[in-house]
């Protein structure tokens, strides 16, 4: 614009220069000359100094852009948003209003500028933070003042603005995040809490029912997967409710809290523990086997006196019983491994309670009838493993192998294939062979282990087991087809058998079978009446019972496969 004005300074002074001299002639040049310098000189000192100015305007918004660009850098990056632009000349209301109040956060700080601190004094009202006060701000005479100066000020306190709002945005953040973790951890803490309480019995502190059923399923696999044996002990006080009668529900409860104490101290390092339901606990003890288990259980029945003492009931009072059942000997999956030890206990329980039992010495056990009833009521429901683990009790008492059981359970296949039996068939005629004698289990030991000859009664006794194992299997639906074979099994072709003096083709095929089988069996066993047979001699005297004791058509086909070779076997190991 001055470049403008010099030029037209030149242009005038040339049209006065040319008016001059048509005018006056000549003479004026002399004026001319010393006129035309002074007005040159006039010109190029302002378009200087304009330029100049027009300069350091320029590398002054070159650094700011500089400067910007770096903080702008900077903040991003390092997400530091704090005010960096600092300018000593912007002013500080406290200086400028010559405030003391000693109370306000920016009183007596350079480079503060109290719009953006929230807790100022302003007009003796604390202010509150950037967002909220900068609307009022703006009015404010130091905050326009530090505006005024520059423009390049006001943009370097837009920015400081920017920076601040941002800083509070972040710190909000921070802020309600931490809040948010801090109600997450609470919430988890909560949901962790609910967990232990579902799965927790809230009188003893032990574990409850149901996690018990998942940690036995567990237990169970890991103990398979890696082959190892497995533990479980039930416990169920002895006449718990005479407590409860005679004591009150309080004492009982006492006496309930102090003996899941008793048991969680001593099963500690070695396995698991819960409340299996009223006064009934469940003990998980992995890799370890019944022997072991027997012992820890013996320890914690002795030490039910110590509980008794600690809650000052009379001596006597508080005992348990206790039944015992390990992987692999008495069962193989977790439900048959508590059917297992629920029936070992409730033979402890019958023993006359305050003992251990244990589920594979069952048959040793004496039985009376009415045990049979509870037994069944046990057995309800009770898999296939713990029955055919309760057969292998019972055969423990014959001197005869599991090993041996398993191949005559191969000629029962052969025959039943022989007859055209399909393969259901085949598969119940292969259990039965198994499962027959399991009804021995009520039969008292003391009978079954006898060497010498038995007696009428001791016979009758001996005589029941059909029917007892026809009953104890009665509702184990999945074996129905096997009841008849177990149940006749002892019946004679000729009608002279028992249970019922069925003959002929009335006696079930199945049990039949299973009949020549067990005799044949027998026959290779020792028995208080007569050493074992030799194979050859045993196979005669089926021959013998031919078309009297043993349908005579299964006789050919037994005697047939078990000289071809099929009972080579039992022979070898009888
Ligand atoms: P047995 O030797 O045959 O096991 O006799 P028992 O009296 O222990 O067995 P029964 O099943 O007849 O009675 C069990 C009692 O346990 C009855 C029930 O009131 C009591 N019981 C179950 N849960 C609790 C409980 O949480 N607190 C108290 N105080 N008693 C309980
Ligand atoms: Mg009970
Ligand atoms: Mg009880």
């Amino acid at each position: 614009m001055y470049g403008i004005a010099g030029a037209g300074a030149g242009f005038m002074y040339a049209i006065f220069a040319f008016v001059v001299e048509m005018r006056f002639g000549a003479d004026y040049e002399a004026m001319h000359i010393l006129v035309a310098p002074f007005l040159g000189g006039i010109a190029a000192f302002v378009i200087g100094r304009e330029s100049e100015r027009i300069h350091h305007q320029s590398d002054m918004l070159s650094e700011a852009k500089r400067k910007f660009s770096t903080l702008t850098h900077d903040a991003i990056t390092k997400k530091d948003w704090n005010v960096s632009f600092k300018d000593p000349s912007i002013p500080t209301c406290w200086e400028v209003k010559n405030c003391e109040s000693m109370d306000c956060p920016s009183y007596g700080k350079k480079h503060v500028r109290c719009w953006l601190i929230a807790g100022t004094y302003c007009r003796g009202e604390v202010q509150g933070h950037f967002a909220q006060k900068l609307g009022d701000c703006a009015k404010c005479e130091i905050y326009q003042m530090s505006f005024s100066r520059d423009p390049i000020n006001e943009i370097g306190e837009n920015f400081n603005s920017l920076m601040w709002a941002l800083r509070e945005k972040e710190d909000m953040l921070t802020e309600t995040n931490s809040e948010l973790q801090k109600q997450y951890s609470e919430l988890e803490l909560m949901h962790k809490q609910a967990r232990e309480m579902a799965d927790t019995d809230m009188l003893t502190g032990l574990r409850n029912h149901a996690h018990f059923q998942r940690h036995l399923q567990w237990e169970v696999e890991r103990a398979q997967r890696f082959n190892r044996p497995l533990s479980l002990v039930m416990l169920d006080l002895d006449h718990f409710k005479d407590v409860n009668d005679h004591f009150g529900h309080q004492k009982g409860d006492e006496v309930l809290q102090r003996v899941g104490k008793l048991i969680r101290h001593s099963v500690r390092g070695m396995g698991y523990s819960a409340r299996y339901g009223g006064e009934e606990f469940a003990i998980v003890l992995p890799d370890m086997t019944a022997k072991k288990a027997m012992e820890i259980a013996d320890r914690i029945r002795r030490d039910m006196a110590i509980v008794e003492a600690d809650v000052s009931l009379p001596a006597g009072l508080v005992g348990g019983s206790f039944g015992v059942a390990d992987l692999p000997h008495c069962a193989s999956d977790a439900d048959s491994l508590i059917s297992a030890s629920d029936s070992a206990l409730l033979f402890a329980k019958r023993k006359g309670r305050n003992q251990v039992a244990y589920f594979c010495d069952l048959s040793n056990t004496e039985l009376r009838e009415g045990d049979m009833d509870k037994l069944h009521t046990r057995l309800e429901g009770a898999s296939l493993q713990t029955i055919r683990a309760l057969a292998e009790a019972v055969d423990a008492n014959d001197d005869y192998s599991e090993a041996n059981t398993t191949r005559m359970a191969h000629v029962a296949i052969a025959i039943a294939d022989r007859l055209g039996m399909n393969q259901q068939q085949c598969d119940a005629l292969a259990l039965a062979t198994r499962l027959h004698d399991i009804g021995k289990v009520g039969v008292p030991g003391s009978v079954l282990r006898k060497k010498e000859k038995l007696s009428a009664e001791e016979m009758s006794q001996v005589q029941l087991h059909p029917e007892i194992g026809q009953r104890l299997l009665h509702e184990a639906e999945q074996i129905q087809d096997l009841i008849s074979a177990i149940l006749y099994h002892h019946e004679r072709w000729d009608g002279d058998g028992y249970p019922e003096r069925l003959a002929g083709e009335e006696i079930p095929v199945m049990a039949r079978v299973v009949g020549i089988m067990d005799a044949y069996r027998a026959m290779l066993c020792d028995r208080p009446y007569r050493k074992a047979l030799k194979p050859d001699d045993a196979l005669e005297e089926v021959r013998k019972g031919s078309g009297t004791q043993f349908d005579p058509q299964l006789v050919d086909i037994f005697v047939e496969l078990v000289k071809r070779g099929e009972g080579n076997e039992m022979r070898e190991s009888a």
